[in-house]
C-alpha cells in the first residue's frame, strides 16, 4: 500500500481530527487543503512560492492533462511531478466532473462516458478503466475512480440510478489498478549495480527510470441529499475497500445546512482509519465547519478563481478589491496576515493593478488568498493537537 495514514489527534466534542498521510512523495499533514492546479498549474504561483506557502499536496484535473498536453506526453517525461517540478504529493480526480459538468456530454452508458474537446471538439471516451490508466500515466500519488455526477435538484431515480452506476464503476477502477498493479511487480527487474545515482533534484522530484509506485485509489460516495442513498453508496464502496474514501456530489447548488448534514452523515458510515475528502469544498467557513464534520482533505477553486476577479478573504470578511473606495487605501489586503503580499504592498497598490489588467494585481491576490486558506487549516490543525478546536470553531462561527 503507497497510502498510510495515522490519526495524531481527535476533538471529544466533534468528529474533528488531525492526522498524517504518508505519500511517496512525502507526508501530508491533514485536514488539509488542497490547491487546484487545474493544467499542471496553479494559476499565478511557481511551485516554489507553493512550497515556501507550505503546500504539501496539489489537485491536478485528470481532464485538462488528458486533452493537453496529453497524458502519454507526460509519462514519456516521467509523470506530472517531474514534469512540473513538484517534488511533493499529487492528487488527480477521475476527469468524470469536467466531462460532465463543462457541457462537453455526450451521453453516458454502462460501460462510461462519451464527451466532446472544449479544445477542438473532438470525441473522446472515458471509462472507468480508462480513468485510472490515464491518471497512472500521470503518475499522482492519489487518484479517483470514475463517478456519475448528477445536477441538484435530481429526482430520487436518477440519484439512485447514478449511486448503482458508481458502484460498479468503482468495483471496475479498483480491478484495473490491480491488474496493472501484479502486472508490473511481475515485469519489474532489480536495479543494476551500474546504473548512475540520480541527483538529488532528480531524486526529490521521480526519476524517469524508476517505476513509479501504485497510486492509492479513492472511491467516491455518491446520493446527493439523501441519506439512504448515501449509505447505500458508502456501503457498496466499503466492500471494495478503497483506501481512502471521497464524498462527492456536495456543494452544488444544496442549502449550506443541508451539506453539512450529509456531509457528516457520510463521514460517520466511512471507517476510521481512513481519509476522507471532500470534493470541491469550499469556503474558509466551511473548511472548520466540515473538519468539525470529520472531513480530512478539501479542495476547491475558490480562493485562486476569486483572486482573480479581485476578491480577497481577510480575517474581517471578504474584500472586493477593486472597489473604489480602497483607492488611496495604504492598508495591506489584511491588516492581520503575515503573508509576503501584506508585508509589502497596500490595498490601494493591488486595486490599482487590477483595475489596469497589470498580470502581477491576480498573482498577489492569489498568494495571498492561498495563504489565507492554508494558514486557516494550519490553525485548526494546531487547535486539534492542543485540544482547543471547539474554542477555535467558536471563535471562526464568530467572526464576520
Ligand atoms: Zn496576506
Amino acid at each position: 500500500m503507497g497510502l498510510r495514514f495515522e490519526i495524531v489527534a481527535e476533538d471529544t466534542t466533534t468528529g474533528a481530527r488531525a492526522g498524517l498521510l504518508h505519500t511517496p512523495h512525502g507526508v501530508v499533514e491533514t485536514p488539509v487543503f488542497m490547491p487546484v492546479g487545474t493544467a499542471g498549474t496553479v494559476k499565478g504561483m511557481t511551485q516554489a512560492q507553493l512550497e515556501e506557502l507550505g503546500v504539501q499536496i496539489l489537485l491536478a484535473n485528470t481532464y485538462h492533462l488528458y486533452l493537453r498536453p496529453g497524458h502519454e506526453i507526460i509519462r514519456e517525461l516521467g509523470g506530472l511531478h517531474r514534469f512540473m517540478g513538484w517534488p511533493r504529493a499529487i492528487l488527480t480526480d477521475s476527469g468524470g466532473f469536467q466531462v460532465m459538468s463543462l457541457k462537453s456530454l455526450g451521453r453516458v452508458t454502462e460501460d462510461g462516458v462519451w464527451f466532446k474537446s472544449h479544445l477542438d471538439g473532438s470525441s473522446h471516451f472515458l471509462s472507468p478503466e480508462r480513468a485510472v490508466e490515464v491518471q497512472l500515466a500521470l503518475g499522482a500519488d492519489i487518484i479517483m475512480t470514475l463517478d456519475e455526477c448528477v445536477e441538484y435538484p435530481s429526482s430520487h431515480e436518477a440519484i439512485h440510478r447514478a449511486v448503482k452506476l458508481t458502484g460498479r464503476w468503482a468495483g471496475r477502477a479498483k480491478e484495473k489498478l490491480s491488474a496493472i498493479s501484479s502486472q508490473r511487480s511481475a515485469s519489474e527487474e532489480p536495479p543494476s549495480p551500474q546504473s548512475p545515482a540520480p541527483s538529488p533534484q532528480q531524486s526529490a522530484i521521480g526519476n524517469r527510470q524508476s517505476s513509479i509506485p501504485a497510486p492509492a485509489l479513492f472511491g467516491i460516495v455518491q446520493g446527493g441529499v439523501d441519506r439512504d442513498l448515501r449509505r447505500e453508496s458508502a456501503e457498496g464502496l466499503l466492500e471494495l475497500d478503497f483506501e481512502g474514501y471521497a464524498l462527492g456530489g456536495l456543494s452544488v447548488g444544496e442549502p449550506k445546512a443541508e451539506m453539512y448534514e450529509v456531509a457528516e452523515y457520510t463521514a460517520r458510515l466511512l471507517p476510521r482509519n481512513r481519509p476522507r475528502y471532500l470534493m470541491g469544498v469550499g469556503t474558509p467557513e466551511d473548511l472548520v465547519e466540515c473538519v468539525a464534520r470529520g472531513i480530512d482533505m478539501f479542495d476547491c477553486v475558490m480562493p485562486t478563481r476569486n483572486a482573480r476577479n479581485g476578491c480577497v478573504f481577510t480575517s474581517q470578511g471578504k474584500v472586493i478589491i477593486k472597489n473604489t473606495k480602497y483607492a488611496r487605501d495604504e492598508s495591506p489586503l489584511d491588516p492581520a496576515c503575515e503573508c509576503p503580499v501584506c508585508r509589502r504592498y497596500s490595498r490601494s497598490y493591488i486595486r490599482h493593478l487590477l483595475v489596469a489588467g497589470e498580470m502581477l494585481g491576480a498573482i498577489l491576490t492569489t498568494q495571498h488568498n492561498l495563504h489565507f486558506y492554508i494558514d486557516r487549516m494550519r490553525k485548526i490543525r494546531q487547535s486539534l493537537l492542543f485540544g482547543a478546536f471547539a474554542e477555535f470553531h467558536s471563535r471562526v462561527r464568530a467572526e464576520p
